[in-house]
């Protein structure tokens, strides 16, 4: 059985050690896992439930979306006209509002993706979110279970009392390295689907 949190540690753990592979090879140095990225998620997965570690909060994420360039945050898209699509859809929040909870959209990506979970979506697109995005989703849902207690429900009970999130779709298992986008927004301008 497993709570919210299992899940939301488990996924932001990979993403801690993928961002560090990720640095690590952008400056064509060697990563510090020998033993390869699920051995040590496991270990940043234990320091994340001991608090050893602890999922920062988003002021972060917040500076970067100021500077963030125009751009689709799911697609890269620099064409088309923006909107604004929200990572935990409104029409599961109702009147809640979140913080931060809005990203620069493609009409495109906003029109595909209504109001789906953020990860069952990417999943039917047979695409990846950046790192950029999936920590600021990890994050959001974390606080937002956080607050509300449900981090320690097993997850089939907090999704019937109405978390607006599916944590069973956060990713267990992330693309090789050399794949993965940390932001589009700063890329620099370009245009490449999804
Ligand atoms: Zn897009």
């Amino acid at each position: 059985m497993h709570t919210v949190e299992d899940y939301i540690f488990w996924s932001y753990s990979v993403l801690t050690v993928t961002r560090v592979m990720m640095e690590c090879e952008k400056a064509g140095r060697n990563h510090p896992y020998s033993g390869g990225r699920t051995k040590a998620s496991n270990i940043v997965m234990s320091k994340y439930q001991n608090k050893i570690f602890n999922i920062s909060n988003l002021d972060r994420d917040d500076a970067l979306a100021q500077m963030a360039a125009p751009i689709c945050a799911h697609c890269g898209d620099t064409a088309s006209a923006y909107q604004l699509d929200h990572l935990i859809p409104r029409s599961k929040i109702k009147n809640d509002y979140i913080g931060l909870n809005q990203v620069i959209s493609c009409s495109r990506c906003n029109a595909s993706r209504g109001n789906k979970d953020l990860m069952e979506w990417y999943r039917q697109n047979m695409s990846f979110p950046s790192l950029g995005v999936l920590r600021r989703y990890l994050k959001l849902c974390y606080f937002y279970a956080k607050q509300r207690g449900y981090l320690n429900l097993p997850v089939e009970e907090a999704l019937l009392s109405g978390i607006p999130f599916d944590p069973r779709k956060f990713p267990e298992k992330f693309p090789p390295v050399k794949v993965l986008i940390w932001d589009y927004a700063y890329l620099g301008a370009q245009s490449r689907g999804p």
